[in-house]
């Protein structure tokens, strides 16, 4: 089924992110993850492409798995990244053929060592070529990434906008949102893109913190700002794990609460491959199953 058929029927849509593991025991350890959340009856699950190598055909092949052997409506991430436009062809082709309905079209980060993302030989510079390209040889429901603290290389917030609109008008149904801590953000972002006319729905993404460490090292890379109350007490208790956890839970189910009461199509939640947050973050919000 369609993602943007799903969120039309108006109940708030709840959808985790995973990462195609590296080994036996790592996809042991997800599809546990998976059967701890697949009774919160996700509106779909997604599954993140990787650059380059085995771990693409995982994405492939898991997203198949979940809507084929769980049950659970999937999304593929694709990216521009390293392939010409035949080869996304031929990988749009094969999520179809796992009868998979939705993908989430995006550029993609420069490959390790790079600065600058480089067009790859006879593939596509931006995610709107890709969501273009996608729209007009297929008929998935195509998502797209928004940034709600504009992305890293964006020159401004403004043209970050209308290149966000540019992927909507070349084809895609609903916007997913980098993680952010502040739900000002989400709300301003959202205000600004339906003053330029954007209407699509636009699902909030939403990290519980776990740990002070990989945080920091998370919100470096893709230009998220921690709130310096919400640093300052994590910072505090950082010697104290189970504390940082507390913390971060509590974050993120005041975020998630508020972003429900402003109007949030739902939440879609980087899992990092675990269920413990996000369960619990699900319980609090006391949302029907
Ligand atoms: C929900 C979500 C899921 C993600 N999943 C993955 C994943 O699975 N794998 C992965 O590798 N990465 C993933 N990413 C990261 C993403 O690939 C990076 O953020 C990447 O740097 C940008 O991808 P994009 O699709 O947003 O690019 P684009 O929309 O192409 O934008 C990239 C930059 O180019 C600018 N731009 C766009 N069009 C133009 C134009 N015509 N002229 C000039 N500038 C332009 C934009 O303003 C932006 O600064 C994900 C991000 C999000 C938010």
């Amino acid at each position: 089924m369609k993602i943007i058929d799903i969120i039309r029927q108006g109940k708030p849509v709840f959808s985790f992110e995973f990462f195609p593991p590296k080994d036996i025991d790592g996809f042991d350890k997800l599809f546990k993850t998976i059967d701890n959340l697949k009774s919160w009856n996700p509106a779909f699950v997604s599954v993140t492409y990787g650059a380059g190598g085995s771990t693409r055909s995982k994405t492939i092949d898991l997203v198949g798995r979940i809507k084929n052997d769980i049950g659970l409506e999937s999304m593929a991430h694709l990216t521009c990244v390293g392939n010409s436009s035949d080869e996304i062809f031929k990988t749009l082709e094969s999520i179809k053929k796992q009868n998979v309905d939705n993908v989430l079209a995006l550029r993609g980060d420069p490959p390790s060592g790079e600065e600058n993302f480089i067009k790859p030989a006879n593939g596509f510079g931006y995610a709107t070529e890709l969501v273009q390209f996608a729209h007009e040889n297929f008929s998935f429901c195509i998502g797209v990434a928004g940034y709600p603290e504009g992305h890293p290389e964006s020159l401004n917030r403004e043209e970050d906008l209308i290149h966000l609109k540019n992927k909507v008008l070349a084809g895609a149904s609903f916007i997913v949102t980098q993680l952010f801590f502040d739900n000002q953000y989400y709300i301003d972002f959202v205000d600004n893109l339906r003053k330029i006319g954007v209407d699509v729905p636009v699902i909030p993404g939403i990290m519980p913190i776990l740990n002070l460490k990989q945080i920091k090292k998370f919100t470096k890379m893709c230009g998220a700002k921690i709130p310096k109350n919400l640093m300052a007490r994590l910072e505090k208790v950082q010697g104290d794990p189970e504390s940082v956890y507390k913390i971060g839970v509590d974050h993120a189910t005041d975020q998630c609460e508020k972003l429900l009461k402003e109007g949030a199509p739902g939440v879609h939640f980087y899992t990092l491959n675990r269920s413990r947050a996000t369960l619990s973050v699900l319980e609090r919000l006391r949302f029907p199953k």
